[in-house]
């Protein structure tokens, strides 16, 4: 069955708790949104941190909004060989056994225990769109990828 897909590619990012916002931007501070995500209320936001591992780092990783749970740094397989952290391939959220790396902001920095990961490929889709498209959360599908040259 053909059904057509939008397919992003997403960059480094990551996901901060309330708590590292605080202390990478000051108590209370507020994201800005830059940009809506397909997925449903999903956001690019300005803010940029840097991250920061044992053999290298990036200076601007950029944040996706809103505040989560907790604090998630996602990276490509390169990335994380880049800056020295073994990073598992994981769902996001999933967190468990993960090792951590050094963020730093604005108003101050944190040493994250765990939250690197390399995120399993994903499609996004609102709930409506799966009921659709007969598709159920978790479900593994194939996507054939059609590129506009
Ligand atoms: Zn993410």
């Amino acid at each position: 069955m053909n059904r057509p897909v939008l397919v992003e590619t997403s960059a480094r990012h990551i996901h901060v708790s309330r708590r590292v916002l605080d202390i990478l931007f000051g108590e209370g501070y507020e994201l800005t949104r830059k940009k809506d995500l397909s997925q449903p209320g999903q956001y690019a936001c300005e803010e940029r941190v840097q991250v920061i591992g044992p053999k290298g780092s990036f200076p601007a990783v950029s944040i996706l909004g809103p505040v989560r749970p907790e604090t998630q740094v996602e990276l490509s397989a390169g990335d994380a060989r880049s800056i020295g952290v073994k990073a598992p391939i994981r769902e996001s959220g999933d967190l468990k056994g993960s090792n951590g790396c050094k963020l730093v902001g604005p108003k101050g920095e944190v040493e994250l225990e765990d939250g690197v990961i390399i995120a399993k490929r994903h499609i996004h889709m609102t709930p409506a769109d799966a009921e659709k498209y007969n598709l159920e959360d978790k479900q593994i599908v194939s996507v054939k990828v059609e590129t506009d040259g």
